[in-house]
């Protein structure tokens, strides 16, 4: 075995030491735009830690109203039951109650409270192992409060990527109104791929005065 061999094993031993030790306890987050596929992803981890064994415990806060009660739906078909709360929900005496939880993952971890997401850091402390999955900012391009708090103490914040229609690299979640992206409005308004979607920020300040042409294709042309 060539030294070079034995170095590189050495290292992946290392990194797995270290996943096995420290990868419990932490709380992530895994942020995207609209249509980034954020929930599948949530519902591929979920699948991924009970093939392992672990008992997963899947909750999103109420307000997305979009699906059905206590559903998780990604748009390419995955769906999963969860476990729903409201913007009071003590998530401590939540999860406490959901039988041998170890990992708890979190859609829409964007319309948490800031208090809530403390409280998700706190179940860290317990033998959990908490992954956020949401949105970064809201229609206006600024943080929203759980997203916020999440990149104050998320020990692991990692960024789904997504493109633009232009190509660029999606960052922005706009509004679509009247044919145009809107900034004006309430921060939550649930809807889907008819009302939102994942810009560029270029695209997201030109298509705020320039109409989006229907003749336009929504995608880059080869
Ligand atoms: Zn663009």
């Amino acid at each position: 075995m060539s030294t070079k061999l034995c170095f590189n094993i050495k290292i992946v031993d290392f990194f797995s030491f270290y996943d096995i030790i420290f990868s419990m306890k932490r709380l992530y987050y895994k942020y995207g735009v609209m249509g980034s596929s954020k929930s599948a992803q949530a519902l591929m981890t979920a699948f991924n830690y009970r093939q392992r064994g672990y008992n997963v415990a899947l909750i999103k806060p109420s307000l997305d109203t979009r699906e059905a009660c206590e559903i998780i739906h990604s748009r390419i078909g995955l769906s999963s039951p969860c476990t729903t709360f409201a913007i009071d929900t003590d998530l401590v005496k939540l999860c406490s109650q959901i039988p041998d939880a170890q990992v708890i993952i979190v859609d829409e971890a964007q319309f948490c409270t800031s208090e809530q997401i403390d409280q998700l850091k706190e179940l860290t402390f317990s033998d959990l192992t908490v992954l956020c999955y949401g949105l970064k900012t809201n229609f206006k391009g600024l943080l929203f409060e759980g997203s916020k708090r999440l990149f104050e103490i998320a020990e692991s914040i990692q960024e789904i990527k997504s493109i633009c229609r232009c190509g660029a690299k999606a960052t922005m979640n706009a509004r679509l109104k009247n044919n145009l992206v809107s900034i004006d409005g309430d921060e939550i308004d649930i809807g889907g791929d008819e009302k939102y979607e994942g810009m560029c920020y270029a695209c997201w300040k030109k298509y705020q005065t320039t109409p989006l042409s229907d003749l336009e294709p929504n995608k880059k042309t080869p």
